[in-house]
C-alpha cells in the first residue's frame, strides 16, 4: 500500500502517529478529528495515499464508493444518521484543505447551518 511517510494521516493508518480510531478495515480507517468543530466529527480515510479529488481517481472508484459506504456506517454507530449528518471533503486551499492526504470530514450532532462558511 502506498505510504508517504511524511504524512500525518499515511501514519494514522499505519498506527505510528496516535489517533481515536473507530473502524478500519483493509482499505480505509475513521478516527476522530483532533479538533472536533461538532460533537461528532469523524475522518475517513483511504490508507492508500491520495493527495486530493484534484488526482487522477479512474483506478480508485471502488475506494472511494467503499469510504462513503463506510460514512454511513459510522454515522449509524454515532447515533447520527436520523439527526442528520453532513459529509465534506475539502480541495485545495480556498476550500481549506490543511492534510493532503484524502479525507471525508463526518460532522453531526447538532444543527449545521448552510451555506457552509
Ligand atoms: P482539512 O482542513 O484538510 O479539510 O481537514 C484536516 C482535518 O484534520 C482538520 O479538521 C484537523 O483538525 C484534522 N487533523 C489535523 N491533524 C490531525 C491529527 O494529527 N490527528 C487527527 N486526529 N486529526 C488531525
Ligand atoms: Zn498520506
Amino acid at each position: 500500500m502506498m505510504k508517504i511517510n511524511a504524512c500525518i494521516f499515511c501514519q494514522v493508518a499505519a498506527h505510528e502517529k496516535p489517533a481515536k480510531i473507530l473502524y478500519e478495515d483493509e482499505h480505509c480507517v475513521a478516527f476522530q478529528d483532533i479538533h472536533p468543530k461538532a460533537p461528532v466529527h469523524l475522518l475517513i480515510i483511504p490508507r492508500k495515499h491520495i493527495s486530493s479529488l484534484n488526482d487522477n481517481l479512474d483506478d480508485d472508484r471502488a475506494l472511494l464508493g467503499h469510504l462513503l459506504a463506510v460514512v454511513g456506517l459510522m454515522a449509524k454507530e454515532q447515533g447520527v444518521d436520523g439527526t442528520g449528518y453532513r459529509t465534506v471533503i475539502n480541495t485545495n486551499a480556498e476550500a481549506g484543505q490543511t492534510v493532503f492526504h484524502l479525507h471525508i470530514h463526518l460532522l453531526g450532532g447538532r444543527i449545521l447551518h448552510w451555506p457552509p462558511g
